[in-house]
């Protein structure tokens, strides 16, 4: 009896690793070649991998961190201090943090209705009060939250017009598409995660997608304390270590395998909810624009009010599922309560009434009924 109990009432995790069994096999390869180190055949190898996944000639420099990815993107760009830099306020903190540790400083943007992120006509407003202040922004960073893709064709005909180039976060849209092509490609420079709780997970660690081959190799440059050729150890600028290790990309190489299995799991728990959850007047989806697939990292909801939001989330969290409130925007943020912000109240209220339910691609169809059943009880009680 209490066995049981236990297990039906086991936690539930927003979004856990889920290891597919093929990891194991390049880190003792790693361990038998002797190949512990931030470099070797796995981190050539998981670029590589990353590279024909993406397509478009992309290239891959495998790293630290996704935030790591950002920073060396943003010096790629030539931001420094004093520059101003825009930046999707809708965000997890790691998209700005770069651009403060060069001194810059970020630009709020709020965000559209249709894919949660950086709103186009926000954006033009921006650069323009900007360049009428005195100041172009040196770079656009738009972000791909929850796995949905920004507006691509339009940010980027923006970006055009006012020759700023733009660094596309897709730390949680690995696998997600626009028109069959891949998020992770569309930005001057694009940035991956792999952080225990994204897509797939290497522990830890990120990558750069660069244009050309040129800017990947400057790239590993820097994330290599940015060390001269030949063996003085001699440094004529500023690096970073910022590199992958050959055990970490083992595991990416084993992730990598299942990453399309695991979009269709995610995107299956999203349709799970959706199809049980639909017909509760209180709860709004963020359905996909026409030609975007969304690799639908986390399922967030929208409730009617702060107040429902806040009451299911405690029904679930006392019925041991784990959910959480969706990102607060960056101009909420202590932190940045002096960057400029241009607003419209969208990401606010994103942030006051979604919910993100549990998304793992390890969910079982009882997990998810579990947690159905829960959100349409708590309906059903008011
Ligand atoms: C996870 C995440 C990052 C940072 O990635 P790390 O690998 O954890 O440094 C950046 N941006 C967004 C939107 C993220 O969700």
């Amino acid at each position: 009896m209490a066995i049981n109990e236990s297990k039906l009432n086991s936690k539930i995790w927003l979004s856990p690793p889920h290891m597919s069994g093929h990891e194991q096999e390049f880190i003792t390869e790693a361990f038998k070649l002797n190949w512990i180190a931030p470099l070797g055949p796995n981190v050539n190898g998981f670029e590589k991998d990353i590279e024909t996944y993406l397509k478009q000639n992309t290239y891959a420099a495998a790293l630290s961190s996704g935030t790591a990815a950002i920073h060396l993107a943003l010096i790629l760009l030539g931001v420094k201090q004093e520059d101003e830099v825009i930046c999707q306020t809708k965000t997890f903190v790691a998209s700005v943090n770069p651009v403060v540790y060069l001194g810059a400083t970020p630009i709020l943007v709020d965000s559209e209705e249709e894919t949660w992120n950086i709103c186009p006509v926000l954006l033009e407003k921006t650069i323009k009060d900007r360049i009428s202040k005195g100041k172009k922004p040196k770079a656009i960073i738009t972000i791909n939250l929850y796995g949905m893709p920004y507006n691509v064709k339009q940010i980027h005909a923006i970006s055009n017009k006012y020759s700023i180039p733009v660094i596309e976060d897709s730390a949680e849209a690995f696998g997600s598409e626009v028109n069959g092509q891949k998020c992770g490609t569309f930005g001057d420079f694009s940035v991956l995660s792999f952080n225990g709780n994204k897509i797939i997970t290497t522990s830890g660690g990120g990558a750069l997608i660069c244009k050309t081959e040129a800017l990947k190799k400057k790239a590993i440059f820097l994330a290599t304390q940015a060390k001269e050729d030949g063996i003085t150890y001699t440094h004529k600028t500023t690096g970073y270590n910022y590199r992958m290790s050959n055990i970490i990309a083992g595991i990416g190489r084993g992730q990598i395998k299942v990453l399309d299995n695991y979009v269709a799991l995610r995107r299956r728990n999203y349709n799970h909810y959706y199809k049980h959850l639909k017909k509760i007047k209180a709860i709004r989806f963020l359905e996909e624009p026409e030609g975007y697939t969304s690799n639908r990292w986390l399922t967030c909801i929208l409730l009617d009010t702060k107040q429902t939001r806040d009451n299911l989330l405690q029904w679930l969290n006392k019925n041991n599922i784990e959910a959480r409130p969706s990102w607060k925007p960056m101009h909420l943020q202590p932190l940045f309560k002096d960057a400029p912000a241009y607003l419209n109240q969208v990401s606010e209220n994103i942030y006051n009434k979604g919910l993100c339910l549990p998304s793992g691609s390890s969910l079982t169809e009882t997990d998810l009924n579990r947690i159905t059943k829960l959100i349409i009880s708590y309906f059903d009680k008011l």
